[in-house]
């Protein structure tokens, strides 16, 4: 949500800024701008719309001159989406220039101190009152006055700062919203996140709440609140530049559809040693295993649809009960947890504001945290116990494929060491669920050599109005997230369905050629889903089943069927997922959609 990017060095700033927003699109946003410091001057350049509307305007940059910049893609929370309200904003005298991710909570009691004292506001942000706040608190010392800046605000914030009187260095700091620092070879950068700037080093520092920087041409220091100056510890990030570069492909969402057979072995692989699950990652011991009371699986959008599969495993495998939860309602339900309860916390980002917010709730209450995230370093792994990296890559489109996959995996070894540990499995099966784990990555790679089957499906039903997902158990736990990734990037209403919740009310809205999506891949309850079908067919719907090879009587009742292979009862979802990924895909390609964008959406949300 949102993205912020920030150089200093020895070339043109602006197409530097310019390029790394274009990085950070997938973010979400609305409007862009940029501010550039020149012969003692900041000079701001913002347009509503597209990053290439602001990119023509400055021509590609180049009408904004100077070393050091600021930029930012906005996904505006507080007024409209225009070029008053984009970022940078300005101070009244002109002298500080802010770029801002988050939200000001407190900005309107600020906002009209600032108006008493004489500040006009022109834009109708919250970010606004920050410029002004500089200009008020600054007394020469620009360090003085971020501080007292960060002392009168509430709420969140990842802030770049450009001060005229400063023509060597710029300013950054944040807190609840991301911001990574870019250490380069007499270049430094500030960014949302590290695809803004792996082109230029994969050097960085992870910033902790409320640490400021200070970046120079030659050099970077760290501050805490005190001033003090903090020692940060260097990271090499590994993604390489072309996992942030679409590749050939139409989409990033494709290409990282495609991707996800390297990412699964990637997280699985190095977790499984000698035919045993080895999570060195974690700290948790056999004893603090038997002692869980309860565990809570709390995560938002696609990662929570990942949580409700693992209430299926886990309970079943481990006979833990399982509770799983929206963050947002997490964080405000006064939740009943104790200390010998896990929270599972899972967020690709590692940054969602809500998750964050429930992992913090949870804390209060004693409960131990065990993550999955995909950033490293990201304020979710930072505040949990212990943390489980997905091995995903950076993942661009909004629509997540491959962190969902890999945090699914993820879920997978968590279950079966907790079970092993448990004595739930014998020897025999604890192998076979091995081995089975580690066959999915070549079983997700043949389902996605079949592409064009749903392609072709998909051509023959992008023009419905709606369209049901219905499945049991696992499968429904996989319908959930098939409707939410056909509805958020075609804009094709879509709801999944219990399949056996379906007659209590929603089988009312099946009429005669409604689609119908019916997942029945499991042994157990393949037939009371047929049943279901039937039901469905009876009332005049098409209807498109998915299984698996072995079960032939689904071309009986589906008018269409997608087979995907046989495997591990548990691990179905891993598979079945794929087929209803690749069908958002294509159906929102042939509606035209803007896949990797879809309209309203951010990648990673950082407001509440
Ligand atoms: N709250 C700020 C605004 O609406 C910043 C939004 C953002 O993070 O892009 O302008």
């Amino acid at each position: 949500m949102c993205g912020i990017v920030g150089y200093i060095g020895e070339n043109q700033a602006a197409p530097i800024l310019l390029d790394g927003l274009s990085k950070l699109e997938y973010r979400g946003y609305d409007s862009a701008g940029i501010a550039i410091f020149n012969s003692g001057k900041i000079n701001v350049a913002k347009a509503k719309g597209r990053l290439s509307v602001l990119d023509e305007k400055t021509s590609g940059g180049k009408s904004v001159p100077g070393t050091m910049g600021i930029g930012h893609t906005r996904w505006a929370t507080h007024g409209e989406p225009s070029d008053e309200n984009a970022h940078p904003h300005v101070s009244k005298s002109g002298r500080f220039a802010v770029v801002h991710n988050g939200i000001i909570e407190n900005y309107i009691s600020l906002k009209k101190r600032l108006e008493e004292k004489g500040f006009e506001f022109i834009s109708e942000t919250d970010t606004e009152v920050i410029a002004h706040l500089f200009e008020y608190y600054y007394k020469g010392d620009i360090m003085e006055a971020m501080i007292k800046v960060i002392n009168r605000v509430e709420g969140s914030y990842a802030l770049g700062v450009l001060c005229s009187d400063y023509p060597d260095q710029f300013i950054a700091v944040r807190k609840a919203s991301p911001m990574i620092v870019g250490l380069g070879e007499n270049e430094n950068f500030v960014a949302s996140d590290v695809t803004a700037i792996l082109k230029h080093t994969r050097e960085i520092y992870y910033l902790e709440d409320n640490e400021i920087v200070v970046l120079k041409k030659d050099g970077v220091k760290v501050y805490n609140m005190d001033r003090e100056e903090v020692q940060k510890e260097r990271f090499t990030v590994d993604w390489d530049v072309s996992a942030a570069e679409k590749g050939g492909y139409e989409h990033f969402m494709m290409k990282e559809m495609e991707e996800q057979p390297k990412a699964l072995r990637d997280t699985i692989s190095p977790r499984i040693k000698d035919g045993k699950i080895v999570l060195d990652d974690i700290t948790l011991t056999t004893e603090d295993i038997k002692n869980i009371n309860k565990i809570y699986i709390v995560a938002c959008g696609s990662a929570y649809h990942v949580g409700v599969v693992g209430k299926y495993v886990i309970e079943k495998m481990c006979r833990i009960p399982v509770e799983v939860q929206v963050a947002s309602e997490f964080r405000y339900c006064d939740p009943i947890i104790s200390k010998n309860d896990l929270v599972i916390v899972i967020s690709q980002s590692g940054e969602t504001a809500d998750t964050l917010a429930a992992l913090k709730e949870a804390k209060n209450h004693g409960a131990r945290i065990l993550s999955i995230v995909n950033v490293v370093g990201s304020a979710i792994a930072n505040a949990s116990d212990d943390v489980i990296y997905t091995w995903a890559g950076p993942e661009i489109a909004v629509a997540t494929t491959k962190a969902y996959s890999t945090q699914l995996a993820v879920i997978y070894l968590i279950s079966a060491y907790m079970a092993e540990k448990l004595g739930m499995l014998t020897s025999g099966e604890y192998a076979k669920f091995i081995s089975e784990i580690e066959a999915l990555p070549d079983k997700v790679a043949e389902i996605l050599k079949h592409k064009e089957d749903i392609q072709y499906l998909a051509s023959k039903f992008y023009n419905c109005h709606s369209i049901f997902f219905i499945g049991r158990n696992l499968d429904y736990a996989v319908s959930l997230e098939g409707s939410l990734k056909l509805k958020e990037i075609s804009y094709i209403h879509s709801e999944a369905y219990a399949a056996g919740e379906l007659k209590h009310g929603t089988i009312s809205l099946i009429e005669d050629g409604t689609l119908v999506i019916a997942l029945a891949t499991g042994q157990e309850l393949f037939d009371k889903t047929v049943s279901n079908v039937k039901e469905v067919k009876a009332r005049g719907a098409v209807v498109m089943g998915v299984t698996t090879e072995s079960h032939e009587n689904m071309e009986d009742v589906a008018d269409h069927v997608v087979k995907i292979p046989e495997t591990h009862e548990m691990l179905l979802p891993s598979l079945s997922v794929v087929p209803l990924q690749l069908f958002g895909y294509y159906v929102a390609s042939n509606k035209g959609c803007d896949i990797d964008k879809p309209r309203n959406l951010a990648k990673s949300v950082t407001v509440e």
